[in-house]
């Protein structure tokens, strides 16, 4: 999949929407999700432009790469959610209901999360 330049995270990289910023570094910028699904949910987002976790785990520089995972664990340390507990997830493609083409990381935290996800049918 095509990078699209137009999507939303590209046009807040950009300057042209705001979002409620909480860390920024060379490589990342995190920021308060707009839907929030937990008292803390922040998305961390590279700052270059990669469609998913696939595209960028392949494509990305080693820079980019150690940039954006240390975005992660400052974030998590600066909302003090890692002494309970959190949980960092990132949709991908249609089965995995990305909305945002851009590779995001959501991070939740500051109540109980429940288990990761439904036990597959039997
Ligand atoms: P996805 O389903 O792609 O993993 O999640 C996209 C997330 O982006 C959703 O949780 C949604 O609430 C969030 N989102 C969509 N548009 C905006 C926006 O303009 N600003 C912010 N801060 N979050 C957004």
């Amino acid at each position: 999949m095509a990078y699209d330049n137009e999507n939303i995270f590209a046009k807040i990289l950009r300057g042209e929407i705001s979002c409620d910023k909480v860390y920024e570094n060379d490589h990342a910028l995190a920021f308060k999700d707009i839907n929030p699904q937990a008292p803390v949910h922040i998305l961390v987002i590279p700052k270059g432009p990669y469609v998913s976790y696939a595209d960028f785990g392949q494509q990305a520089s080693d820079a980019e790469l150690a940039g954006f995972m240390r975005a992660v664990g400052e974030v998590a340390k600066q909302l003090g959610v890692t002494e309970r507990g959190s949980r960092i997830l990132s949709n991908q493609g249609e089965d995995g209901h990305q909305e945002v083409p851009h590779f995001h990381v959501h991070l939740f935290g500051g109540k109980d999360l429940g288990r990761m996800i439904k036990p597959i049918d039997k």
